[in-house]
This record gives C-alpha cells, sequence and structure tokens, in this order.
C-alpha cells in the first residue's frame, strides 16, 4: 500500500485521522491531494475526521484477488463520514443481512499482513 495509506490507518488506529479541507470551496477530501477535486484550489488545510458515516452502498465480495484469498465472502461497504468524505472498508461483526443504506457505522482499521492494515466498518451502537 501507498505510504500515505498507511499513514492513514495508523492516525485511525490512534484515532487522530484527518481530512482535507478545500479553503475556496468546502470540499472535503482524503490525502493525498495536492488540489481540489471539485474546484482546483491548491488551498488545503487538514481537519479532523470523524470516525462516523451513513452507509452509501455495499457489496458482498466472493471472487477476489489472490491477497484477500480465505477471508471471501466478506462484505465492502462504502461509507459517507460526517464530513462528507467517502471511504471504502471492509464490514465488521454483521453480514449484508443485518445491515442496509443509510445505516451508521463507525470507521476503524485492523492488521492485515506485516504491510499494512485494512479499513474497516461496523455498526453504530446507537
Ligand atoms: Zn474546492
Amino acid at each position: 500500500m501507498p505510504a500515505w495509506f498507511d499513514a492513514f490507518t495508523d492516525a485511525i488506529a490512534s484515532g487522530d485521522q484527518q481530512y482535507l479541507v478545500c479553503e475556496t470551496c468546502g470540499h472535503g477530501t482524503l490525502p493525498p491531494r495536492q488540489l481540489c477535486p471539485a474546484c482546483g484550489s491548491t488551498e488545503l488545510t487538514q481537519e479532523p475526521l470523524s470516525e462516523r458515516g451513513e452507509i452509501l452502498s455495499f457489496t458482498e465480495i466472493s471472487v477476489t484477488i489472490p491477497k484477500f484469498h480465505g477471508e471471501t465472502p466478506y462484505t465492502v461497504v462504502l461509507a459517507e463520514l460526517d464530513e462528507g468524505v467517502s471511504l471504502t472498508g471492509q464490514l465488521r461483526d454483521a453480514t449484508p443481512d443485518d445491515i442496509a443504506i443509510g445505516d451508521k457505522v463507525v470507521l476503524g482499521t485492523e492488521p492485515h499482513d506485516n504491510e499494512t492494515a485494512l479499513i474497516t466498518f461496523q455498526q453504530a451502537e446507537d
């Protein structure tokens, strides 16, 4: 995984994940960006990113790349965090039958192999 991803999952693990906010238009995005994808501004500042979001879509994966063999089936969730930033991660402690679009989820991370970590989502408690 690229260095920015490892840095991002490390930050999630310690609870100080951040995102980039465009000072020109307010669009939120994730590192590594040099330009706002919405308006092209280079005035991006880092702000704390919450760990709570909402499911936009999800899909169950039964056939995957070798890296994830032995883990299927698993569910990948696309969630929008409260700041409007979208992220994909693996669903934990639930199956596709347990979740619905719009459900609240909590961002997390876990080690995947010796080299990198995964982004995960769990259903929010409340
Ligand atoms: Zn912008």
